[in-house]
């Protein structure tokens, strides 16, 4: 077991360098991954915001607008979700964010999905 003198004196201030250098990199991630400036994934493929595991009093509450002819989930215009507003890569807003499908709340910035739509849209990755 390692004695008091056996302890490194530097190692409550690397510590504290190290939590102070994770939380610069979350937030650069955070400011990198602003889903507001972005949209990407909203605008990647006409299959992707489908409706999955939504019980059917959450599907009601999605604007038939939105819906697709089938029902199989949102209605896009080519690969672009219907409920998305605003330009790609600098300012977007999701019309229905509050009762949005169950894919796009699953979508995390900075996750596997997110950046290979980021990358579709020659958006930075990191
Ligand atoms: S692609 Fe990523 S950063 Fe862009 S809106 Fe989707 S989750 Fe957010
Ligand atoms: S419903 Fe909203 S979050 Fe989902 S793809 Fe459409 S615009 Fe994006």
């Amino acid at each position: 077991m390692p004695q008091d003198t056996d302890r490194n004196p530097a190692a409550p201030g690397l510590s504290a360098l190290v939590t102070a250098a994770s939380l610069l990199s979350q937030r650069s991630t955070a400011a990198l991954f602003d889903c507001q400036s972005c949209g990407a994934c909203c605008s990647y493929s006409a299959e992707w915001p489908r409706f999955s595991t939504e019980d059917d009093a959450q599907l009601d509450r999605i604007p038939e607008k939105y819906v697709a002819a089938n029902l199989s989930g949102m209605r896009c215009e080519g690969v672009r979700c219907s409920a998305l507003s605003g330009e790609i890569g600098k300012s977007t807003a999701c019309g229905i964010y509050d009762v949005r499908p169950d894919v796009c709340r699953a979508c995390m910035p900075g996750d596997d999905d997110c950046l290979m739509a980021r990358r579709a849209h020659g958006l930075p990755t990191a």
